[in-house]
């Protein structure tokens, strides 16, 4: 390993180790102890302390700190081991080209970071997770952040990566209820980062492609055991997410076609604009839309 990059986790181990001795939990911390251990920088929303990270790269640009989360509006971006992480706004365009490109190098050089934001207790305190750069997709312009209260040492074996599809499967195997609602909030972060870069930033419907907007929609729902395979997904914007849900359309599995709930529904009351999957490059699997036909015409009485 180079020597440089050893020297930067070890200063970035320390400041963890300095952090967990007075606040075991990584909880409750105030943000001026967060600035003397230089892991935060201030206000923005990355922080590569330039002065200290620079060096590992050449000298141009910097490698992530820190990152301050405050999207609590997107409760799907968020789980206790993930979270999907927006790129700045461009307003400030030569900064945040800077700060995503620092972020991208750790995620390269597999150098943690400190994923920051505002207490659930106090919001004037501050909670802190150790944060591994996984991916990023930058036409969704998002980041995939695995997350640990503990120290993560550099490892070549990444985990809980988002690609790399196995075989299919449309359902995942039963757990205690308990257990599995645990899990399944956790993979959400991760099933909608896989889904949005399968079938791109785009509402599979309509023109909708404001990433704020878009969500990721099991085929299968989970409420009927479907799987967090992205081939299990859709990505489709809050609007036909819900209309998606309440039947009030469904695909043809053979022609791709969007089908409508036959009780005079149309393609112009839900602002569908695209009415066929066949445009995407990557299509969901076969039975995945096989199973969901058969379970919306059971729901809307066109079968039993
Ligand atoms: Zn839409």
């Amino acid at each position: 390993m180079d020597e440089r990059i050893r020297l930067e986790l070890n200063r970035r181990r320390a400041m963890y180790e300095e952090l967990a001795r007075s606040y075991p939990g990584l909880t409750g911390i105030p943000p001026q102890l967060l600035r003397d251990l230089r892991i935060y920088g201030g206000y923005q929303g990355i922080y590569y302390d330039k002065a200290n990270t620079s060096t590992l790269v050449g000298g141009a640009g910097g490698v992530t700190v820190s990152i301050l989360h405050t999207g609590r509006h997107y409760p799907d971006d968020l789980s206790d081991t993930h979270i999907i992480y927006h790129y700045p706004e461009t307003s400030r365009s030569g900064h945040d080209m800077a700060e995503v490109s620092a972020t991208k190098n750790a995620g390269r050089l597999e150098i943690p970071i400190f994923v920051v934001a505002h207490s659930s207790q106090d919001e004037t305190l501050r909670d802190v997770s150790v944060g591994i750069i996984q991916e990023w997709h930058d036409e969704a312009a998002i980041f995939l952040i695995a997350l640990s209260k503990e120290w993560v040492e550099p490892t070549s074996q990444r985990l809980g990566r988002a690609d790399g599809l196995p075989r299919f499967e449309l359902t995942t195997p039963r757990r205690s209820r308990e257990v599995s609602r645990r899990e399944r909030s956790n993979n959400q972060p991760l099933f909608k980062f896989s889904v949005l870069r399968r079938y791109g930033s785009k509402c599979a419907v309509c023109y909708v492609s404001r990433v704020e907007m878009l969500q990721a929609a099991h085929i299968r729902p989970v409420s009927e055991n479907g799987s967090d395979d992205p081939r299990n997904g859709l990505v489709l914007c809050a609007n036909h997410h819900l209309a998606f849900d309440a039947n009030l359309f469904a695909f043809d599995p053979e022609t791709l076609e969007v089908v409508y709930k036959p009780s005079g529904v149309t393609g112009v009351d839900l602002g569908i604009t695209n009415e066929s999957l066949r445009h995407l490059k990557n299509k969901p699997h076969p039975d995945a839309l096989m199973w969901r036909h058969t379970y919306w015409k059971r729901n809307v009485g066109l079968s039993n």
